[in-house]
C-alpha cells in the first residue's frame, strides 16, 4: 500500500482540566513519529519545567522581536504571556518526517486552521462533564477560589470553540490511555484524507 509522504499538522486544545498535558505524553509514547512542538513562551519556568523541553523561554522584548522578524507561525497571549510556535521547531520536525503535534489554545488554533487549511486537523480535548471539569481543576490544589473562578471561565469560552474543531475527544476520568488511543486513530484516518490520497487514484489511471 503507498503511504502518504506529506506530515500531518494536528492541533490540540483543551482547557486546564482536559488533561491534555497527559494525554499529549502517552500519545508521544504510543506513536514514535509524533513531533511534539516545543512552544516559546514569555511566561516563568514553573518548578522542574526545562529549556527546550516544556519550552523555549524568552523575556517580552525576545518575544515580541521574534514575531517581528517573522520567526513565529502563530502566537497569542494567555495570562499576561505570549505563546507561541516557532517557525524553526515546525520546520526541525516536518524536516524529519514527523506529524507535527501543536498543544495550543483555541486562538493558536483557529490562526494555524486559517495558514494551513486542510493539512491541519484541529483536535478539542475536553472534559467528560462541566462537573468533572470543575473538579479536576480544583484537584490541583492550592489556588485561590478567585484564580480558580477565573479559570473555570475561561475554560468554558475555550470549550465554545469547540464549534470551531474537526475532532472532540472526550477524555474520560482513568481512561487518558484509550484518549491517546483515539487521537493516533484520528492522526491515521488524516493520513488517508481523501486530499491526500487523490494522487493515488490519479495514478492508477495514469493520469
Ligand atoms: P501553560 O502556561 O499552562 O503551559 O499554557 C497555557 C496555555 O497556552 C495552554 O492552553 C497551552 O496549550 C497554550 N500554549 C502553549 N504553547 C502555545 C503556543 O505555542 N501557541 C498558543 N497559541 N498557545 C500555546
Amino acid at each position: 500500500m503507498n503511504s502518504d509522504n506529506r506530515g500531518v499538522v494536528l492541533v490540540i486544545s483543551g482547557p486546564s482540566g482536559s488533561g491534555k498535558g497527559t494525554v499529549v505524553e502517552l500519545l508521544r509514547g504510543l506513536y514514535p513519529n509524533a513531533g511534539v512542538s516545543v512552544s516559546a513562551t514569555s511566561r516563568q519556568p514553573r518548578e522542574g519545567e526545562q529549556e527546550g523541553v516544556n519550552y523555549y523561554y524568552k523575556t517580552r522584548e525576545e518575544f515580541e522581536k521574534l514575531i517581528e522578524e517573522g520567526e513565529v507561525l502563530e502566537y497569542t497571549q494567555y495570562n499576561g504571556n505570549y505563546y507561541g510556535t516557532l517557525k524553526s521547531e515546525a520546520r526541525r520536525i516536518t524536516g524529519e518526517g514527523k506529524d507535527l503535534i501543536l498543544e495550543i489554545e483555541v486562538d493558536g488554533g483557529s490562526q494555524i486552521k486559517r495558514i494551513m487549511g486542510e493539512e491541519a486537523a484541529t483536535v478539542m480535548l475536553i472534559a467528560p462533564s462541566a462537573e468533572e471539569q470543575e473538579r479536576r481543576l480544583r484537584g490541583r490544589g492550592t489556588e485561590t477560589e478567585e484564580v480558580i473562578q477565573g479559570r473555570l471561565q475561561r475554560a468554558r469560552a475555550e470549550i465554545k470553540e469547540a464549534v470551531n474543531y474537526d475532532y472532540i475527544v472526550v477524555n474520560e476520568t482513568g481512561k487518558a490511555q484509550e484518549c491517546a488511543e483515539e487521537i493516533l486513530a484520528i492522526i491515521m484516518a488524516e493520513h488517508r484524507n481523501n486530499h491526500r490520497m487523490m494522487k493515488y487514484i490519479r495514478e492508477y489511471f495514469g493520469e
